[in-house]
C-alpha cells in the first residue's frame, strides 16, 4: 500500500503504532476515539473494530483511491463512523454523499458528523431508489456501500452505473451472514463476485477477520 498520498496515518500510541486521519475539525469526537495531537496537527484515531474500512487497511488493502478533493457516494452511512474519516481524508474540497434509509440513524448521523463537516452531504432516501437522489450530484470517484441487505449487491450495482465515473472505485462490503446463514461465508463472497464480473474488474477480496466477523470486502474497478 503507498501512504505518499498521506490519505491517513500511523501514530504511536500505548506503545502501539495505530491507524489515523488528521481531524478535520479539531476538537471534536465522532464515536468517543482518542485524538492525539503531534507536531501541533490533531489526529483521531480510526478504530478498525469499529470501521471496515479501517479493518481492510489493517488487512493488508493495496488500493486506496480516497484522496484529498475526492467525490465518494457512500451508501449506509449509519451513526457516519466510516463517514467522518473519509470526511478527514478527502478534506475541504472533496465531497461525503453518505445515503441512510433509518431516519433515528441518520438524525445521530447529522448530529455527530453532518452539522460539523461541510464537506459530508447527507441524504435521508433508500439506496433501492437511487433515481430519488439523481438531482442531488453528478458522477463520483468512489462508491462504497455497506448497507447489510440480502440484494446489496444489485443495489450497488445501480448505484454505480448511475453515479460512479467510468474507471471509478467500488468497494462491497459483504456481511456474509445477511445474505444466506445458511451457505458457508466463502461461497457467498465467491457468488457475490461473480455477479460483479460483467460490469467490474474485480481488484481484491478481503476477509475482516478478527474485526469483523463473517464480513468481507471486495474493492472493484468499473468498466463502463
Ligand atoms: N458503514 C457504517 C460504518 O462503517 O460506520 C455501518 C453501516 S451499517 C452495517 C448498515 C446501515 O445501512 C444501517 O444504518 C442501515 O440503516 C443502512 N441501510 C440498510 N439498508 C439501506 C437502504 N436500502 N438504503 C439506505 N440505507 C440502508
Amino acid at each position: 500500500m503507498e501512504e505518499d498520498s498521506q490519505a491517513f496515518f500511523w501514530i504511536k500510541s500505548e506503545g502501539q503504532q495505530k491507524l489515523a486521519t488528521e481531524n478535520m475539525v479539531p476538537g471534536n469526537q465522532v464515536y468517543k476515539e482518542r485524538l492525539i495531537i503531534k507536531k501541533g496537527i490533531e489526529f483521531r484515531l480510526w478504530d478498525p473494530f469499529r470501521s471496515k474500512l479501517a479493518a481492510a487497511i489493517m488487512n493488508e488493502l493495496d488500493y486506496f483511491p480516497f484522496e484529498n478533493k475526492s467525490q465518494i457516494l457512500y451508501l449506509g452511512a449509519s451513526t457516519g463512523t466510516t463517514v467522518s474519516h473519509i470526511s478527514d481524508i478527502v478534506g475541504h474540497d472533496g465531497i461525503v454523499f453518505g445515503v441512510e434509509h433509518a431516519s433515528r440513524v441518520a438524525r445521530d448521523f447529522l448530529d455527530r458528523v453532518a452539522a460539523h463537516r461541510k464537506n459530508v452531504i447527507p441524504i435521508l432516501q433508500d439506496a433501492r431508489k437511487p433515481k430519488e437522489y439523481f438531482s442531488v450530484f453528478g458522477k463520483v470517484d468512489v462508491v462504497y456501500v455497506d448497507i447489510a441487505q440480502p440484494d446489496q449487491t444489485q443495489i450497488a450495482v445501480d448505484n454505480c452505473e448511475t453515479f460512479l465515473k467510468k474507471g471509478g472505485y467500488f468497494f462491497l462490503v459483504i456481511k456474509t451472514r445477511s445474505i444466506d446463514v445458511t451457505k458457508a461465508p466463502k461461497r457467498i463472497v465467491e457468488e457475490e463476485v461473480e455477479k460483479l464480473k460483467p460490469g467490474f474488474q474485480v481488484l481484491q477480496t478481503i476477509d475482516l477477520h478478527p474485526y469483523d466477523k463473517d464480513h468481507a470486502m471486495v474493492i472493484a474497478k468499473f468498466k463502463n
